[in-house]
């Protein structure tokens, strides 16, 4: 998902949301270990007589992977664990395409290397067909989501707050690429597969009011720009900037256009102008042309940006009012080259973050799309059109997200 570095040798975390004393190579955290594993989790723990230890059972199911960064995905069995108690297994009916798989798939973040094989896929909806016996929010039939994590620790001040992703114990468990906190596998597998076993607290509630399909690309792109839009408080008498149509962008157009902001989109590509004002955008800006970029001097209150390559920043911090926040969500690859300071301390500006967001906020997002009737403008494909559109989202050339039928996986 992101370029967040990871805590080398985390330590295994359980799907008992009981804290993990983060000592890493303490005592402490065997005991802790040992009294979770023969108490709470011995109902989902096999034994293997050959090596003499505690192995979780698992099942193999058929999912996309890729062998190598230079390799085309391919079809690959994946281990999938049994459902454990608090755990929902799903079938996945629908994964979206977003520029995070490819970046990881081609090793891009050097902070965050790529085990291989890789299954990508964050953005998953499905129908429910197990769930285990302390389960409490699904049952089997029941449509279900899960966006690019799927654990952490659960205790820290920022768990606690509901947002997951910036845990504190550095805990947070990406969908895919993450270390597997439950030894299925060296790594998480994500979204390109069959099923998916995840604990209750990271599968969010799908709204039946929203296609299915369309709906997957909320739980990456549609909650990546619903929250900074609501954290820095877009709407009526804002001006919001949007930077890049793709994936992120088009939905933080509607967005920040449901929210009852002046909304502004900045792209590279004159021929999206028509289809920006279509999704919501007030105004379009070509981010290349200096004049236009000028007329937008120290007018915004905040510009969100969604490009996936290293680019100058200073003529979107120019464009900002007194105040105004310039918040990256794009993930490049390499750094942006560093912007003026002067643009910054002549006008009290800020640069900010954003990572996806919380899972109660993810919730609040599906049901505000349910209620608005939001979703996202996707092109469906077969799995085995997965290399085609990677080269395809390079070249822009997507309205607005792919999105996987996961039905092509058994043809
Ligand atoms: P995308 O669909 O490929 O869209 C990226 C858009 O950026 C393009 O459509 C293009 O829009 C613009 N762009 C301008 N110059 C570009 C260039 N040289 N290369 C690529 N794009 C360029 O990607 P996405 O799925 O929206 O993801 C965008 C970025 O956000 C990625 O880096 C991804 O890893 C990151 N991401 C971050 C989070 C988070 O939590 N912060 C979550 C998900 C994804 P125009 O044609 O309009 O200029
Ligand atoms: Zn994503």
């Amino acid at each position: 998902m992101l370029g967040v570095p990871r805590l080398p040798n985390k330590m295994p975390y359980c799907a008992s949301k009981r804290p993990l004393p983060y000592r890493r190579g303490s005592v402490q955290i065997g005991a802790w270990l040992f009294g979770v594993l023969s108490s709470e989790l011995s109902d989902i723990i096999g034994f293997d007589n050959q090596t003499n230890r505690s192995q979780p059972m698992s099942a193999n199911v058929r999912a996309y992977a890729a062998h190598h960064a230079k390799d085309a995905l391919s079809g690959i069995s994946i281990p999938r664990r049994d459902v454990g108690p608090y755990d929902v297994e799903f079938e996945i009916l629908f994964c979206g395409v977003c520029h995070s798989d490819l970046h990881t798939v081609r090793n891009e973040w050097d902070l965050w290397p790529t085990v291989y094989p890789c299954v990508p896929g964050h953005e998953i909806v499905g129908r429910v067909t197990r769930i285990g016996p302390s389960v409490t929010r699904f049952k089997p039939g029941d449509l279900a989501g899960t966006g690019c994590m799927v654990d952490s620790c659960g205790a820290c001040v920022s768990c606690r707050a509901g947002l997951e992703q910036y845990c504190d114990a550095g805990a947070t468990v990406f969908t895919y690429n993450a270390p597997d906190p439950h030894g299925t596998a060296p790594v998480t597998y994500g979204g390109y597969s069959e099923r998916i076993v995840v604990h209750e607290k990271f599968v969010l509630r799908m709204p039946p009011q929203l296609a299915l399909p369309a709906a997957a690309p909320l739980l990456c792109a549609g909650i990546t720009l619903y929250s900074p839009l609501r954290h820095w408080k877009a709407g009526p008498d804002k001006k919001v900037g949007i930077v890049g149509l793709g994936g992120l962008g088009h939905m933080g157009v509607k967005f920040s256009h449901a929210f009852g902001a002046h909304t502004v989109l900045f792209t590279t590509s004159a021929s999206k102008i028509e289809d920006a004002k279509r999704l919501g955008a007030d105004e379009v800006v070509i981010s290349r042309d200096e004049a236009a970029m000028l007329r937008q001097a120290r007018s915004f209150d905040l510009i969100v940006n969604t490009v996936a390559a290293p680019h100058n920043l200073d003529p979107f911090l120019a464009a900002l009012k007194r105040d105004g926040a310039l918040v990256l969500v794009g993930a490049p690859d390499h750094p942006h080259p560093s912007p003026s300071v002067f643009n910054l301390v002549l006008a009290r500006r800020s640069i900010a973050g954003s990572g996806i967001g919380g899972l109660p906020e993810t919730q609040e997002m599906l049901d505000y799309c349910a209620s608005r009737q939001i979703a996202c403008d996707i092109e469906l494909i077969p799995i085995q059109k997965i290399n085609e559109a990677y080269e395809r989202m390079l070249k822009g050339d997507v309205k607005y997200r792919f999105v996987i039928d996961m039905a092509s996986l058994k043809s």
